[in-house]
């Protein structure tokens, strides 16, 4: 039921927001899993894990020595967006998969319960409306969660994670400028 298409998955949006790269959000997981520290050197911009040696972010370009500085942390309000990302974008996959296998339920027994040959053939009918649940049901939940649900729920998540850069942006630059 998942679509694992890395090229869909790793689509980067060009809509001035530098979240997530790649290499920040594998590290925000494993920190979420305590797997990792919160520790290390990232960009000062997108805060992607960047080499100790590194003068210039591979994923948004920025130079360290003129521009941003590297960071030792990522902030917490980075890695509420992106947990808040994919709550938003599993509830829509998950959602509409949900809807989609009630479709089979409920389309099933209307199927099963119109169709003349069936109704008054309980073994048939029983085989027919299994079908639909198993077969229909894993077709529906994909289509509408994999395919309608992962875009919609991206394009929602993406709306909120923007929001959530440009007020952090904001903030960082007013707090930049009083300094
Ligand atoms: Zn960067």
């Amino acid at each position: 039921m998942t679509f694992d298409d890395p090229q869909e998955s790793r689509f980067r949006p060009d809509d001035g927001c530098p979240l997530f790269s790649e290499a920040l959000e594998e590290h925000l997981v494993s920190v979420s899993r305590g797997e990792a520290p919160n520790r290390g050197r990232f960009c000062g911009n997108c805060y992607t894990p960047v080499g100790r040696d590194s003068l210039r972010c591979p994923h948004c370009g920025e130079e360290f020595a003129t521009g941003r500085k590297t960071v030792d942390s990522v902030p917490v309000e980075v890695m509420d967006a992106l947990r808040e990302q994919r709550k938003v974008e599993a509830r829509w996959v998950n959602g509409l998969a949900y809807i989609g296998l009630l479709t089979a339920v409920v389309g099933g027994i209307v199927f099963v319960l119109t169709v003349p040959f069936l109704k008054d053939r309980l073994l048939y009918a029983t085989i027919v409306y299994a079908l639909i649940l198993i077969v229909g049901g894993r077709v529906l939940a994909g289509f509408l969660g994999g395919y309608f649900g992962d875009r919609i729920g991206y394009e929602r998540a993406r709306a909120r994670t923007r929001a959530m850069w440009d007020a952090h942006v904001a903030a960082r630059e007013g707090a930049g400028r009083r300094a």
